[in-house]
């Protein structure tokens, strides 16, 4: 198979398959440094004058159109800042203004729980008799209506791994007249996504899974180019208006993206996901996703084999799912400990999946023979059942 040359890239520990980078990327090299150097020569040495001499006002945009380039959007369509629950609701608030005759927020049981909360949070804040309607992941595009203002969709699965087809939802959804809105949270870095060619309005996404940034990385929003200048922000702060340091009593967005941001970015987090960006250079996303469908077709092939106790939760056709696979177990949460005792890292979902990310960026076919390995150890011995593994963290 073909592999990435990208490994040598990341600074992961000797010995550690890590299969979680669904969740939180490692540490790209070089990033420490350039943070280190960022601390010292930008904000050590120029203080404020940063903010212009080293373009941190240009950040959240220099950054976005990074993004941009690996979820197939245009140049200027995408900006950072927050996270991904405060672009979900930017994006879901700003969406429910463009339709103001519908009041259903349109989404699906596999979602993610924080995109419904938000959602949530919106309706009742709103108070105008909005709905949230949960369908079944697969009802998804026969659901749409003309009483939908905005189908608010996760691609992937977090639990899953499931992949919905962006193309034919988004077209359903705007044939019914609806928005379409895309979380890309598990998508972007890990497939390859075409928002331009879908000609979905809005797509949000976090940048501390697949792209690396880090822990507490920012979120990212895209909005088409030609709705943007429409858009009525709901968090009008100041980094969003057109002209922040001419300090006017109104607010007046920016004409273009910049409308979507909101207060003071995180600069240092940001110089971090900029620098794990780098990475990403010369990498083609077919091959990226050529590489992903091998390496979990792999890693389904062998467990199916040796871990007759687990039950594939994840699509069996690679053309339909992300880059993760996912297994049920009863035991699930213990032999997620009992793997990480034994630094393969996967991580475990409620109420019953084990869940682990094949990131080809850095995971390669002898990773996963070695995690089988291991799991089938674990399984066939009982590993897990020691009291150790059962206790549970705060994050699981
Ligand atoms: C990871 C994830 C989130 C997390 O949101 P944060 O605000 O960054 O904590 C939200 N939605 C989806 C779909 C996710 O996968």
């Amino acid at each position: 198979m073909k592999t990435l040359p990208k490994k040598h890239a990341f600074s992961l520990p000797e010995g550690m398959i890590y299969l979680d980078g669904n969740s939180l990327g490692p540490l790209p090299k070089g990033v420490a440094e350039r943070v280190q150097q960022m601390m010292q020569d930008e904000w050590g040495a120029h203080l404020i004058k940063g903010w212009n001499v080293d373009d941190w006002m240009g950040q959240p945009v220099r950054v976005g159109n990074m993004i941009a380039r690996l979820i197939g959007a245009p140049e200027g369509s995408v900006t950072m800042g927050d996270t991904l629950s405060i672009k979900v609701y930017q994006a879901l608030s700003a969406a429910l203004k463009m339709r103001p005759d519908r009041r259903v927020i349109l989404s699906d049981s596999g979602n993610f729980p924080s995109d419904l909360y938000m959602a949530e949070g919106l309706i009742n804040q709103l108070d105008q008799g909005y709905e949230l309607r949960i369908v079944a992941p697969e009802d998804v595009a026969g659901a749409m209506g003309d009483d939908i203002a905005v189908a608010m969709i996760t691609q992937v699965d977090y639990r899953t791994g499931r992949m919905h087809d962006m193309a034919g939802i988004t077209k359903a959804a705007q044939d019914a007249g609806a928005v379409m809105l895309w979380d890309l949270a598990h998508s972007a870095g890990a497939v390859p996504v075409d928002l331009a060619g879908c000609g979905a309005e809005f797509a949000v996404g976090c940048s501390y899974k697949y792209l690396n940034g880090g822990p507490g990385a920012p979120g990212f929003i895209y909005a088409r180019p030609d709705i943007v200048g429409d858009i009525q922000p709901a968090l009008a702060g100041w980094l969003g208006h057109d002209a922040p340091f001419a300090f006017e009593r109104g607010y007046r967005p920016a004409p273009d993206i910049e409308r979507m941001r909101v207060g003071t970015p995180p600069v240092i987090q940001m110089t971090a996901l900029e620098e794990a960006l780098k990475v990403w250079e010369g990498v083609d996303m077919a091959d990226l996703r050529a590489a992903s469908i091998t390496l979990c077709d792999l890693f389904i092939e062998l467990v199916e084999s040796r871990c007759p106790q687990l039950t594939l939760a994840s699509p069996r056709d690679g053309a339909t799912r992300g880059s993760q696979v996912s297994f049920a177990f009863e035991h699930g949460y213990p032999v997620i400990q009992a793997l990480i005792a034994r630094d393969v890292i996967g991580d475990f979902r409620a109420p019953d999946i084990m869940r682990f990310g094949f990131t080809p960026l850095y995971i390669d076919e002898t990773d996963v023979r070695g995690a089988v390995d291991i799991l089938a150890d674990i399984l066939d011995n009982r590993l897990w059942d020691a009291p150790e593994y059962h206790k549970k963290g705060r994050v699981t």
